[in-house]
């Protein structure tokens, strides 16, 4: 048999990443602005600090304006909230990204919902989530907007393919269901309570899996061919050493599916090439003006 194709989002979210220099490059010259993104960091969480840098860095990087503010692990509500309206009213700040998790004094809802939605890059505020749902066509969470992307870019056409999802959170799975039946799949999705999830996993033409629990999805759980993308992000120890793995035992799969998306260097990258178009997306639609058409 032979073994499954990678999905390179690396070099899929590159490509995505310098097409977004060029539609920046255009909107400078062409309508004489240059979109720009906040990115708000609340704390002091490594993990927290290394994604901020990574998106502060590829603002940059693709030319647009970037603003990176970071409060105090003690930061109060009221003041997390003042920081947020202030960009809110900031003209030239286009996109604006809180970093999640907030400390616990801080209500996130509270603070995902005062985000202005025109500038909600995220995709998190209950209206976008609302227009998603409704194929309203707003902002759209970057994780599963990448995914499909790659999807899409690997696939073609996805119409009529059996979907599956494990995982149902706000921020991944659900978002996942819209975007896949805004693309003409069947969908189904699979969570903790689920039965015979294995069965389940094994109807799927895309298999999807996003759980947070290390190499969960067994090669036999895949159907033979399958496109197979492995959203999760886990640390383990092995040997001494600490190493990332997927949601999907990615050894077994490469013997079963068609093709998959490796961890990392799969989903991850997307992710923040996605918070870019985002940003490019919030920034047009401001302003009223088309999105530049670039090669
Ligand atoms: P959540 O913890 O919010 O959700 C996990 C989901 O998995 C829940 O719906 C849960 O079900 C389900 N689940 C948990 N255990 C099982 C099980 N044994 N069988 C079936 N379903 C199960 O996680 P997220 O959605 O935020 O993230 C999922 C993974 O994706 C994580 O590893 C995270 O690090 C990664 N991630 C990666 C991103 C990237 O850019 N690559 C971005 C965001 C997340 P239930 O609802 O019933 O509890």
């Amino acid at each position: 048999m032979t073994e499954a194709a990678i999905i390179d989002g690396k070099a899929f979210a590159a490509e995505l990443r310098s097409r977004i220099g060029r539609e920046v490059e255009a909107l400078k010259s062409q309508s004489g602005f240059v979109p720009g993104l906040a990115v708000v960091l609340v704390g002091e969480d490594p993990a927290s600090q290394v994604y901020v840098r990574n998106k502060a860095r590829s603002t940059v990087e693709a030319g647009m304006n970037g603003q990176e503010i970071r409060m105090s692990a003690s930061a109060s509500q009221d003041e997390v909230l003042a920081q947020v309206a202030a960009l809110n009213a900031d003209d030239a700040v286009d996109g604006i990204l809180v970093q999640l998790p907030l400390p616990d004094q801080i209500d996130t809802a509270a603070v995902l919902d005062t985000i202005d939605p025109a500038k909600d890059v995220d995709g998190f505020h209950i209206q976008n989530v609302g227009r998603l749902s409704a194929g309203l066509g707003g902002l759209v969470p970057c994780t599963p907007l990448g995914c499909v992307m790659m999807l899409k870019h690997r696939l073609g056409d996805l119409s009529g393919l059996e979907a599956v999802i494990v995982g149902r959170s706000n921020i991944v799975g659900k978002p996942m269901v819209q975007l896949l039946l805004a693309e003409n799949c069947t969908v189904t999705v699979a969570h903790s309570r689920t039965r015979d999830l294995s069965d389940v996993c094994r109807r799927a033409d895309i298999l999807i899996a996003a759980v947070g629990r290390p190499e969960m999805v067994r090669g036999d759980w895949i159907k033979p061919g399958a496109t197979v993308i492995d959203v999760g992000i886990n640390r383990i120890e092995q040997d001494g050493k600490t190493r990332l793995v997927g949601d999907v035992a990615f050894d077994e799969a490469l013997g079963v599916a068609g093709a998959i998306t490796p961890v990392p260097g799969g989903v991850g990258p997307m992710t923040i090439a996605c918070l870019l178009h985002n940003t490019v997306t919030a920034a047009c639609r401001r302003r009223g003006v088309d999105r530049p058409v670039v090669g």
